[in-house]
């Protein structure tokens, strides 16, 4: 077998973490390779159903932001590889597979973000279009439906909100006492009559099959059970970062991210990680820029101390 090539970084994920990275190691004249899974840069920038407004450099809008991201990722060249899911790692050998492709790596920056939680036997679309995990697009679709949302946070609030404002009688299901949404959207939501809440109770089962007939919930303390006949169910259980590729060589916090220190570094001298895959992380695409723009400080530092 030929040796396979060795570059001072190997990026793992080209989103706004890795993007950032990748061109800031690039101009300090580090000899970068980003692997990217998808066919596109810009990660979970795609998904976000509603125009990104927190991100001084992109006025315009999501589309703008994937724009910027992939011509200023156009500098990379080959050394951005798309379609490439890096399939084994190997940090003590410093070994990075994508499939049959394989390439050493003096460091590695892990920045391969983070995805939504998904029941097995509920995927989106399930139960003949009933359940779904983003409500926006289907908004039409469910208005005037009685509807389940579960989920205690922001994005479960703001769903109930939205359905509730198109007609639904929504019940808002949710394991912790109380929501965990900002302040301001918990006080909407105790003012719409047509949201009911119930704290402290879990989703126990789907009902039905080529659609949906109703949901099974339980309170998670007293054990009582409840069905809740609803023509569709809205999904927010959250993120969880991808770490498949490091869980058994990195040091990962109690949320499953990776930890790091205040200059990104692992519990392994050759692994960085930046953006969303980081225990604790802030998630926001600023937040992910700027630290694969750190990450890149560090990884020059690692290197030069290790010629
Ligand atoms: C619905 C929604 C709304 C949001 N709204 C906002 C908002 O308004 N403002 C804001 O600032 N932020 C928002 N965010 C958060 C923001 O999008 C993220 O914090 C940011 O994009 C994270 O970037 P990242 O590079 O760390 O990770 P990601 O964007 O997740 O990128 C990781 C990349 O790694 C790739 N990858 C993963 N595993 C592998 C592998 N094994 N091999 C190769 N490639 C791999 C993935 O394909 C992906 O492209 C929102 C997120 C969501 C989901």
């Amino acid at each position: 077998m030929p040796s396979a090539a060795l570059h001072d970084v190997v990026v793992i994920g080209a989103g706004a973490a890795g993007v950032s990275a990748a061109i800031e190691c690039a101009d300090i004249q580090l000899d970068v390779l980003v692997l990217e899974g998808a066919a596109t840069v810009g990660g979970q920038i795609d998904q976000i159903p509603h125009s990104v407004r927190n991100v001084a450099v992109a006025p315009d809008g999501n589309d703008s932001l994937v724009d910027a991201l992939t011509r200023h990722a156009s500098i990379l060249g080959d050394r951005l590889q798309l379609g490439r899911t890096v399939t084994r790692l190997d940090l003590d050998a410093g070994i990075v597979e994508a499939g049959t492709y394989r390439c050493q790596a003096r460091s590695v920056l892990v920045a391969t973000g983070s995805r939504r939680r998904e029941l097995d036997n509920a995927p989106e679309g399930s139960y003949g279009g009933d359940v779904t995990y983003l409500v926006e697009p289907h908004l039409a679709r469910f208005a005037g439906r009685p509807m389940a949302v579960i989920g205690g946070g922001d994005s479960a609030a703001l769903d109930a909100l939205a359905l509730a404002t198109e007609g639904s009688m929504v019940t808002l299901v949710h394991r912790s006492p109380h929501l965990t949404a900002r302040g301001d959207v918990v006080e909407r939501v105790r003012s719409e009559d047509r949201i009911t809440e119930l704290a402290g109770w879990t989703l126990d089962m789907m009902i039905g099959s080529d659609q949906l007939q109703g949901v099974e919930v339980s309170d998670r303390t007293t054990g009582d059970h409840r069905r809740l006949d609803v023509g569709g169910v809205v999904l927010k259980l959250g993120r969880e970062q991808r770490v498949d590729l490091v869980r058994d060589q990195l040091n990962l916090g109690r949320r499953g991210g990776i930890e790091v220190d205040a200059a990104l570094r692992t519990s392994h001298p050759r692994a960085f990680a930046a953006g969303d895959v980081v225990e604790g992380a802030y998630e926001r695409i600023a937040t992910a820029i700027g630290q694969g723009s750190l990450a890149a400080h560090s990884i020059l530092a690692f290197l030069e101390a290790r010629p």
